[in-house]
Parts: structure tokens; sequence; C-alpha cells
């Protein structure tokens, strides 16, 4: 766009003569300084446009954006070309003077339909720049719209051309600034120019070379400087870094450099960034002086520059080593490191699109009562199955959802499920007392989600007791989210549901879980049951834990059961409840009512 303005204000100056004094010059040079002058003058808004489609980046419009500019490109370029002999455009009338031609307006109606797309696409969009940039294209749409209004009134004054080219220099100051791309302090390029440079790369299809370097053991340092220490520790060590690679070098995250090559010897790589940490870093936080000799942790990567997007690389580069090793040594491939985050980003897309198109299917495994010796439970199931993708599995899925706040949804899908399926088919007539549900740790520390519940059960009618919520042990719910899932416990409890802890024994705190929530059954971990029939030792744990759970007063469930033999270890030790393939696998709901209506019978013979 700079380009194509100093290129139209230049001509233009040969235009005013060639508009002002005809007779001086050929009449050739006449049309074609002014044809030239106009193809520049009216391409800057097809340019504007293609600059605001490049920096807003949506990918579903390019193609269109593209059809519209090369629309208007010809279009322009055609009724230009061919004033000469049209005169659509302009012309000089027998008197040789400079006239505007009956389709001269067009040309700004083109131009003022690029402008008026980028500008509604940038709105659109806005939330994605700054206050200077958002202001910065806003005074070139409006400054550009009445320099022109301006001119087509007072031909004689030239304005139109000045005032792009100086709310040009504004877009360039608020897009294109250097100082986007370094550190403050450091003046190291930042993340940002790491995602653009790598985005380069891959547009130029360059292969690289990537070193990837993090302090060992940075979580207990970053615990001992404190906030403003480890900000200034990670300056420094940008710094050196810098200072040693220069321009290939990038300060990414605060435990995270980058030094990018594109031919290297890594031996030679490697000993020049541990030469920036012979030295000891000496930091000063509040009145003492700490000294610290840091380690680094080197990952290499050998980078397919054609597959790998900036946005992707930062994943990629989060899921490098975090703790010295030997493994350190080998270098890695980037096409290997891409295809779990490309599957991820494939799995959401397909758990978004099944929320959006009812995609999901609940399956029912039902569940032994040893007393009664007959199914009166069941544990609901999600499936997900794509046409491409086949079947997902949710011990894939689910953890993808939890991970970007899809979980919420999934949650509430399976509930309002499992409450119709109650209702609707009855299943307490068929000897099922009530259906066992998944809660994520996620949903549990929702405050909300005890009333969501209640509201999808009454609206429903389902009563309940029908209900069995299952509750996992995770690292996080031990640090924060106790007291919340006691409470959802608690309330919950008053209205009839009842829940399980979840996979016991297979996780952080199960003991102090046991003691701290008032759950109703405890579900032994299938692991820990696996793990029992080959050692004797894990054998001897799960029986004692068994009798551990009965002591509490808590009702046992064990799942994966899979041969006779574990089912009678398990009976003859006390659970209350088996679940597994041995008796079923968990069924679609159609095959589900059979089994319960009945089908059982049979499976109780074989077993
Ligand atoms: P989970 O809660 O431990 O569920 C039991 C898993 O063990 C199920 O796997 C079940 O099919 C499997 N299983 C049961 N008996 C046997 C057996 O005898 N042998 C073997 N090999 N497997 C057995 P599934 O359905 O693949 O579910 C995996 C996990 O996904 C579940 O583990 C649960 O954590 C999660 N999940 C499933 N549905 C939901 C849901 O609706 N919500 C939430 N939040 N999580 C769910
Ligand atoms: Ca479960
Ligand atoms: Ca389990």
């Amino acid at each position: 766009m700079l380009i194509d303005s100093l290129l139209s204000s230049l001509i233009n100056i040969v235009t005013f003569y060639t508009i002002s004094f005809p007779e001086r010059y050929p009449m050739w040079f006449n049309y074609s300084s002014n044809m030239v002058y106009l193809i520049l003058y009216n391409f800057m808004g097809v340019l504007f446009l293609l600059y605001v489609d490049s920096k807003t980046k949506i990918g579903s419009i390019k193609k269109v954006m593209l059809l519209i500019g090369a629309a208007v490109i010809i279009y322009d370029a055609f009724m230009i070309v061919t004033t000469p002999f049209t005169k659509w455009i302009i012309y000089y009338d027998e008197n040789g003077r400079y006239c505007h031609g009956s389709m001269m307006n067009s040309l700004y109606v083109t131009a003022f339909i690029c402008v008026a797309i980028a500008i509604t696409i940038f709105i659109a969009k806005r939330k994605m720049f700054n206050h200077y940039q958002v202001l910065s294209i806003m005074f070139f749409a409006i400054g550009v719209f009445f320099a022109i209004l301006f001119q087509i009134h007072h031909r004689s004054h030239v304005i139109s051309n000045f005032v792009c080219t100086m709310v040009l220099f504004f877009i360039h100051t608020a897009f294109e600034n250097q100082a986007y791309y370094l550190h403050g302090d450091t003046l190291c390029y930042n993340r940002r120019a790491f995602i653009k440079t790598i985005d380069q790369y891959r547009y130029r299809k360059e292969n690289y070379l990537m070193a990837i370097i993090k302090i060992d053991d940075f979580e207990n340092i970053k615990h001992s400087l404190g906030r403003m220490g480890v900000d200034d520790l990670s300056e420094r060590i940008a710094e050196r870094i810098c200072r040693e690679f220069g321009k290939s070098a990038y300060y990414v995250d605060l435990n995270c450099f980058a030094v990018i090559k594109i031919v290297a010897n890594t031996h030679q790589l490697r000993e020049q960034i541990k030469e920036c940490f012979t030295t000891s870093f000496i930091l000063e936080i509040g009145d003492d002086e700490v000294i610290l000799d840091l380690e680094p942790v080197i990952s290499f990567i050998n980078v397919h520059g054609e597959n790998v997007e900036g946005y992707e690389m930062t994943t990629i580069i989060q899921n490098t080593a975090n703790r010295y090793s030997d493994s350190d040594y080998t270098i890695q491939e980037s096409d290997e490191l891409i295809k779990p985050i490309r599957r991820e980003k494939e799995v959401l897309r397909l758990i978004d699109n099944a929320i959006k198109n009812d995609g999901f299917m609940v399956y029912y495994q039902p569940i032994l009562d040893i007393r009664s010796r007959t199914f009166t439970c069941s544990e609901a199931l999600i499936r997900l199955k794509d046409e491409k993708m086949g079947f997902v599995g949710p011990e894939e899925f689910i953890p993808i959802a939890e991970k970007n706040g899809r979980i919420h949804d999934i949650g509430d899908y399976v509930f309002r499920t499992v409450c119709r399926f109650i209702k609707e088919n009855d299943v307490l007539s068929k000897g099922v007392n009530y259906i066992e549900i998944n809660l994520s740790p996620e949903q549990c520390n929702r405050m909300e989600l005890a009333n969501q519940l209640i509201g999808v059960a009454t609206e429903f009618g389902v009563d309940f007791r029908q209900i069995n919520l299952e509750i996992t042990e995770t690292a996080e719910m031990k640090s924060y989210g106790m007291e919340s899932v006691n409470e959802l416990i608690t309330n919950l409890h008053s209205k009839g549901v009842t829940f399980s802890l979840d996979d016991f024994g297979s996780g952080f705190a199960a003991i102090d879980y046991l003691i701290k929530l008032p759950v109703d059954i405890v579900k032994i971990d299938k692991g820990i049951l696996w793990q029992a029939m080959n050692d004797e030792a894990s054998m001897k744990i799960l029986k004692n834990t068994i009798r551990m759970i009965k002591e509490v007063g808590k009702k046992i469930v064990v799942e994966g059961i899979e041969t006779k033999e574990m089912a009678d270890i398990l009976i003859a030790n006390g659970c209350d409840y088996l679940q597994g393939y041995l008796f079923s696998k968990p069924l679609p709901p159609d095959a589900y009512i059979e089994f319960i209506s009945g089908k059982w019978e049979e499976v109780m013979i074989t077993y």
C-alpha cells in the first residue's frame, strides 16, 4: 500500500501537467500518465481489503476476499485501459481538454465497496487488535472517504493522495511496529515474533533446526524467588541468550527460550547454549543478593517448516522436556510432535460438531448386585462416533473436553439423556434402581451444578433416588475443590441422589477422600483389580482395601471384571456390586433394555 501510494503520488504530479497543459505533450502520453495514475490510485481499495483480510485471518472467507479483489482489479483495469476508445473513464475532448467520462464514478464505487467490506470485517474482529490499531484503521476509512468526497467537488485540490499517505503512515506504526516484536527490557525477539517467524518459514516451506531452552527445576526456583524475582531472572537469561545468538534467539515465555537456525551443528549449538549458563546469575531481591547456578534443559527439534504453524509450535514447545535427562541428546522430528496436537484439534472439532448436531450416544453397562444376583443398576457411559474418524473413546475425548471447557455441555447432555431414558423406559419397573452418571472434577467446581441437576431431573420428573453421581479424585480437587464437592454432595443427598467415589485407588489421595467426602459407594479401579490378579502383594492390598471400605460403612463396586475367577474372589471378599465385560459390555439403549428385560438370565446361566 505504501509503495502504491508513493507511486501514485509521484505520477499525480505528472498528471497535474498533462491535465493543465495537455497541448504541451503527445496525446498518448497524456492518456497513459492518467491511466497509470488511475490504476495505482484505485487499486488502493483492493490492497486495503487484502491487508485487512491478512490481519484478521478469517480462513473461511479468504477465497471470497480474493475473488472480490480480483473482480475489482479486473473491472478497474478493463475500464481504465479501454478508456481512450470508450471515453467511459477519462478523455480529452475536441479542444484537447481533460474530462471525466460517464463511468468515472464507478471506480469510486468499487473502491468504496472494498473499503466498506474491509471495515466491516475489521469491526467484526476488532477484539483481536489494540486501541491504536483500531484507531488507525478507522482513521484510514474516514480520512480517505472525506478526502475523496472533497476531491470530487474540488477537482483542483489534489489532497486524497496526501491524506492516504498520512493514514497509511499511522497504520504502519500501529501494525508493523518493530516494538511489537521485541521484549521491552531485553530487546530480544518476543513470543509474537517467534510465532510470526514460524509462520514465515511455513510460507516459504523452509526446514530448520530449533533449540528449545528451559531451566531445570524451574518450578522450585519460581517458588523461592517469587514473581518479581523470576521475571528478573528470565530477563537475565534472555539477555545472555540474545547476546550469544542475536536475531536467531527468541524469548518465548518465562521459562522458555528458543534458537532457530536454518543450518546448524547441534553439538556446537549445544555447547554455545551451555556457555550462556557457565557463570552464575546474580539477582538483587529486596536487600538480598541471590546467586543462582542454572542448568539448561535443551531440546532439539528438526522442523519440517511447511507443516507447522506458529501457534502449534507454542504448544509443541510447551510439551518439550522440563527436566534435564540424557534423552536430551535426541533430536525430535516436528512431524511426530505435531501429530497429537493435530489429533487433539480434530477431536475437539468432533466434540463441537457432536454438541451442535446431537452426535453423542449414551451407553449403559449393567452392574450386578451380588446379594440379589440381578442387575439393579448400571453406569451411563458416553460414546462419540464420527463417520470419518470412526469411534473415538471417552478416555480420549473427555480429557480434551475438560481442557477446552466443553465438559459442561457434555455433562448436561449426558444428564438429560439419562433422565429421559429413565423416564421413557420406566427402568425402575424393570428392576433398575438407579443409574450411575460420571461427573468430571471441572463440573463439580461449578457452583450452579447442583441447581442445574435438580432442574433437569425435575423437568423430566425423575425421582432423585434413581440417580447416582460418580465423582473422581484428582490432584486439582484436592487443592481447591474439596469444600465445594462436599457441599454438592450434602446438597444433593438431601434430595435423595447418591454418590460414588470413582476410580478408588488409582489416584492421589484415596484415603483422604474416603474420610472427607460423605459418599455412599466406593468404586475400586479396574487397574487395582487387574494388578491384584498378577501379584500377591497387590492382592493383599486389594483385599484389605475392601475390608477397610466395608468397615467405614460404604458399599463397594469393583469394575473391570473379565473372568469368573475375578468375580469369585470379589464375591468371597464381600463386595456388593460387580461391573465388567464378564457380564456385559456397555450397551446401546435398546440392547440394554432388552438385557434388563430378561436377556440377562442367559448371561447368569453361563456365569
Ligand atoms: P470409568 O468411569 O472408570 O468407566 C469405566 C470404564 O471401564 C468404561 O470405559 C467401561 O467401558 C470400562 N470397563 C468396564 N468393565 C470393563 C471390563 O471388564 N474390561 C475393560 N477392559 N473395560 C471395562 P469407557 O466407557 O471407555 O469410559 C472411559 C472413561 O471415560 C470412564 O472411565 C470415565 O472416566 C470417562 N467417561 C465415560 N463417560 C463419561 C461421561 O458421561 N462423563 C464423564 N465426565 N466422563 C465419562
Ligand atoms: Ca465411572
Ligand atoms: Ca475406572
